[in-house]
């Protein structure tokens, strides 16, 4: 067989691993054509499937590493202080979450642990492991691939931003009845669910499975 012939036998598979499957309504799509800073929507249901960034890898780990940094703040700084008829009460996250640790709510302790703290650490780690050696140019470190389907299936359990917004709401409610004061970890938490949101919107599942595949982890 001669080396044109070997293309042509070649170009149908070049041109199937080029598509890729809409998450939302299935329709393939081809985004070998997205320029740098676009976006590469579906067709049907214009969902974004991917907006390749310049130094997007580098932007993810930076932005990982600060939200790791944010999380161990917002968990070991004091969250909130409660003034009341000559009453003070400081409560960082950690007491929050050891004042159910007894009886039946021991449930609800270990939960609250898991879903605003310990998840969402998790993922930020498993990012990190993911993406970090290729934002230096390397290949992706053994398990890269396991650690990215980690940190995609843990996305919707780390709830941080739930927590912030169910704080804000008590505050609203009791701030009438006692003197308030916000310690660090409540703006470490805020900046953090910022840090996840925008980090979130740059790093393209999509662009970061195709790395790992053309990179030799998948
Ligand atoms: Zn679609």
């Amino acid at each position: 067989m001669t080396k044109q012939d070997r293309l042509k036998h070649a170009a149908p598979f070049a041109d199937l691993r080029d598509l890729v499957a809409c998450p939302v309504c299935d329709t393939l799509a081809r985004l070998s054509s997205v320029p740098l800073g676009g976006q590469g929507r579906c067709k049907r249901c214009h969902h974004v499937l991917a907006m390749p960034r310049s130094n997007a890898m580098t932007r993810i780990v930076m932005l990982a590493v600060t939200g790791a940094i944010l999380m161990v703040g917002a968990v070991s700084f004091p969250f909130l202080t409660i003034e009341t008829h000559g009453l003070r009460q400081q409560a960082s996250v950690l007491d929050t979450i050891l004042a159910y640790s007894d009886g039946l709510m021991v449930p609800l302790s270990l939960a609250m642990a898991a879903l605003i703290v310990v998840l969402p650490l998790m993922r930020l780690v498993a990012i990190l492991y993911t993406v970090a050696p290729m934002a230096l140019g390397h290949h992706p470190i053994r398990g890269a691939t396991q650690a990215f389907r980690l940190a995609e299936t843990l996305k919707p359990w780390a709830m941080a931003e739930v927590f912030i917004v169910g704080v804000a709401v008590a505050l609203v409610k009791v701030g009438g009845l006692a003197t308030l004061t916000i310690g660090p970890a409540f703006w470490a938490f805020a900046a953090l669910v910022l840090i996840t949101v925008v980090n979130d919107n740059l790093m393209s599942s999509l662009i970061i499975w195709k790395t790992l595949e053309a990179r030799g982890s998948i």
